[in-house]
């Protein structure tokens, strides 16, 4: 039985006051509900991690960090290592979120090595996968999406595996506020649940928990949940409205 997760990814948004004021908010909507029927993360930029771990650690919701370096420690400048995310107080890190693909260019070599990083740090990573509108326009979700995760996921095990979260996010979905159909989602939710279960096994395949991200809201938040392979959602842009986020962990559970 896959538990419903509901991420809120705020990207390079807040400041040190709306950040913490935001987490609280979050925190005391869904309290009766975080934590017995949905799992709840935020995920807010680096410099405000702790101020809002600090604002959640009487709640039930994580926190989790956008991004993560693969090296332990050293001469990295501007770099955050997992043990550092740790320390103070993350569970969670986005890797291979779409900006980071494509507006960084990050590399699924370097994805894969931050994934193996985090999970060998202790860190549960929600690992992002999407093709762009140009590869489903040329029928090429299935390949782009096999690809990604075949090289993100490369030389880990099952038991490590089993750290991930998988997130399915149509990069022509993400901000744009066009949202795949649930018909859409489901069906590439499905053939990544197919895909690990050619990598590893049926159990991990069965037991994964894969999130759909892309404009996700209050108003197709159920819709998308109702599909069979769809287990959670990351949200981007709904996040930074606290009421549209609990909304969205109430149509969760
Ligand atoms: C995201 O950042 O992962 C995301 C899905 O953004 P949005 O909900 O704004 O499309």
């Amino acid at each position: 039985m896959r538990r419903p997760f509901v991420v809120g990814n705020w990207k390079m948004n807040t400041d040190s006051h709306s950040s913490v004021t935001l987490a609280k908010a979050v925190a005391s909507g869904p309290l009766e509900i975080a934590g017995h029927s949905v799992d709840v993360a935020v995920i807010p930029p680096f410099v405000y991690l702790q101020a809002v771990a600090g604002a959640l650690s009487a709640s039930s919701i994580a926190v989790g960090a956008q991004d993560i370096y693969y090296e332990q420690k050293g001469a990295f400048t501007g770099e955050i290592s997992a043990s550092m995310l740790k320390d103070i107080g993350c569970s969670y890190v986005l890797c291979g979120h779409s900006e980071r693909r494509h507006v960084i260019g990050e590399s699924d070599e370097l994805i894969n090595k931050k994934v193996t990083a985090a999970i060998n740090g202790g860190l549960l990573p929600i690992f992002c996968v999407g093709e762009m509108l140009e590869e489903r326009e040329a029928s090429r979700t299935s390949e782009v999406v096999r690809g990604q995760i075949k090289n993100g996921l490369a030389g880990l095990s099952v038991e490590k595996v089993s750290a991930v979260t998988m997130a399915y996010e149509p990069v022509w979905a993400i901000g744009t506020g066009l949202t795949a159909t649930p018909q859409q989602a489901q069906e590439v939710h499905a053939l990544i649940r197919k895909q690990l279960g050619e990598m590893y096994d049926s159990k991990l395949a069965e037991e994964i928990c894969i999130l759909y991200g892309g404009s996700a809201k209050p108003g197709n938040a159920s819709d998308l949940m109702a599909e069979q392979d769809i287990d959670g959602l990351l949200v981007g842009g709904a996040s930074l409205n606290a009421d549209d986020f609990v909304a969205i962990i109430k149509a969760a559970t």
